[in-house]
Order: structure tokens, then C-alpha cells, then sequence
């Protein structure tokens, strides 16, 4: 029999891969908890075990298959009875993942992330039968009232303020993978951001595919508004901006960024050439010229920036 915490299932969750990752698994923590699963840290006493996976790049996939194959071994020699592999890996491969890797017992897309408990509680009903919930083209909901058990060390978390991508870059699957951009309320950030800061947390990492675009998908670029609402906030924090596509990162951005020493000068910039021909054949949408002075502006705002 499965060990059971009074009635409890006991639930081990693995996060592969980057922050935005890193989230979606709080979010599922957060389900977990609330309900009938307690989480554990070790996978050979779990009675489920969920890998939420990554698959930007080649050695990402093998990664991934890796862990499951080596987690599988716990439904021999441990107490699991439910594998499911969640994220990048199961949207990726939702076609034939099941198929090609039999040990799972479930599949869970790159959205979906609360439905974790019902997904579980139908494979232990159902035992011998795979599920799966990947949406064939994942665009994240407004994850406005999205809860989250955080799972970093308690002074600092990650805020996704915004999920996928509008940029479709030649090179990238990550609009396949995470769907179009999809990006939250500024009141919800704020508020979230607000409960993190009450709680103690002093490190306040935004994080999304393309924080610069934020809002884009609502109609106009909204990130100085969101910059300067955290501004507003009162309290001993500090923020730091991660994956600020160049494009769309204006001078508003940051005159907001430069007016709070609470934002860090710290950037987080992905350029991925400077040649102008390889910038064409990415579909980057932008030239040598334009990132060189993007990167002047930058230094002339925020003089003692660290990229
Ligand atoms: S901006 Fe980044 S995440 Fe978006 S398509 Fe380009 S490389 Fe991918």
C-alpha cells in the first residue's frame, strides 16, 4: 500500500530548467497543499511523483528524459504509483511522448499547472491508464488569482509578470512551447509583490519570456506603468528586471528604472548577435546599429549599469 500521511498522498515535485519554470511548479505546490497531497523532498517516499520539465534545447529534452527514466525507478523500489511529467517536454512531444516513454503515467502541458490535483487523483483512480492535458496551442489564461506556494529561499521570489511570446524569432520554439505573450494586471503584480514584500521578502526578481513587451498584448507597451506602481510601494526591497527583449524596451522603461534605487541596476538583455545578416536570418527585427545604441542609452541613464 502506498505510504499515507493521515489520509494524505505524499507528492514529490521536480523543477528542470529556468525561473519561469520555477513558478508554474509553485503553482502546482500550491494546489498540492491545499488539498488532500503532502509534499516531501524525498522522491522514494512519494506515492506520486511530478517532473515539470524543460525542452528549449536538445540537451534540455535528453535532460528531461533522463530524470524520468531515472524517477521511474521508484515505482519498483519505492512507494510511487503515479509519474506525470508537466512543461516544456509534454507540450513539445504531447503527440507520442506516452507512447515513447511508457513509465509515465500522465502528461501535463505548459498551462493547466492548477489542474494538477484532479490530473493526479484521476490516475490513482485509473491506475494502468495514461492521461493527458497538453492544449495543442498553449496560451496561458490571465493568471491573475494564480496562487503559489513559494519555493525559493524566503528573502527572495520570482514574479512572472507575463507568459510566452509574440517575437517568433527563427530560431526559437518558445512561442510553440509557451503560446503567444499573455500578460497579467498591474494591480495583481502589485498586490503580489506587496504580499512577498510583508512576508519579508526583500529580492524581487520580475521574470517573464519578454518582460519589455509587457501589456503589448493588451494593446500598448506597459511595463514603466508597472515599474512605477512598484515604485509607489512603501517598504525596504529591491527589484530586478530579467529578460528585457531589446526592441521594445524604451527610454520611459528607463527614466522609471533610473528614478528607484530599489531597482537595481542590473539588466538582463539577450542580444544573441550583433552581426546585421545573422540578425536577419533570426528574425531579431533589429540591426548592429540599433543595439549599439540601445546600449549607450542604457549607459547614459543608468551610468553604473551591469548587464
Ligand atoms: S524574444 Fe526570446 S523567447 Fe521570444 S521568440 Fe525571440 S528568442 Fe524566443
Amino acid at each position: 500500500m502506498p505510504a499515507q500521511t493521515a489520509g494524505r498522498v505524499k507528492v514529490y515535485v521536480e523543477t528542470l530548467g529556468c525561473s519561469k519554470n520555477w513558478v508554474d511548479s509553485e503553482t502546482m505546490l500550491h494546489h498540492l497543499s491545499q488539498n488532500h497531497y503532502t509534499l516531501t523532498l524525498e522522491p522514494q517516499e512519494a506515492d506520486a511523483l511530478v517532473v515539470n520539465t524543460r525542452s528549449f534545447l536538445t540537451s534540455d529534452t535528453e535532460e528531461s528524459v533522463q530524470r524520468i527514466l531515472k524517477l521511474s525507478e521508484f515505482k519498483k523500489t519505492g512507494h510511487c504509483s503515479a509519474l506525470v511529467a508537466a512543461g516544456c517536454l509534454s507540450q513539445r512531444y504531447r503527440e507520442d511522448l506516452l507512447q515513447e516513454l511508457p513509465e509515465l503515467d500522465a502528461l501535463l502541458g505548459s498551462q493547466d499547472f492548477g489542474e494538477i490535483v484532479p490530473l493526479l487523483d484521476q490516475v490513482r483512480r485509473e491506475p494502468g491508464k495514461q492521461l493527458s492535458l497538453v492544449q495543442p496551442k498553449p496560451h496561458y489564461q490571465q493568471f491573475e488569482d494564480q496562487e503559489k506556494q513559494q519555493s525559493t529561499p524566503r528573502h527572495f521570489a520570482y514574479v512572472k509578470i507575463a507568459e510566452g511570446c509574440s517575437n517568433m524569432c527563427s530560431f526559437c520554439n518558445i512561442p510553440t512551447l509557451r503560446g503567444l505573450l499573455s500578460s497579467r494586471s498591474v494591480p495583481s503584480i502589485v498586490n503580489e509583490i506587496q504580499q512577498l514584500v510583508s512576508r519579508g521578502v526583500k529580492e524581487i526578481n520580475l521574470i517573464s519570456q519578454d518582460t519589455s513587451s509587457f501589456g503589448r498584448d493588451r494593446g500598448q507597451l506597459e511595463l514603466t506603468e508597472l515599474l512605477c506602481s512598484i515604485s509607489s510601494l512603501e517598504g525596504d526591497f529591491w527589484v530586478h528586471l530579467f529578460y528585457c527583449y531589446p526592441n521594445t524596451f524604451t527610454g520611459d522603461v528607463l527614466a522609471a528604472f533610473a528614478a528607484d534605487k530599489r531597482f537595481r541596476a542590473y539588466l538582463d538583455m539577450p542580444f544573441q548577435h550583433i552581426e546585421d545578416n545573422v540578425l536577419r536570418k533570426m528574425d531579431r527585427k533589429i540591426t548592429r546599429l540599433q543595439i549599439e545604441q540601445k546600449i549607450q542609452e542604457v549607459k547614459r541613464i543608468l551610468s553604473e549599469v551591469a548587464w
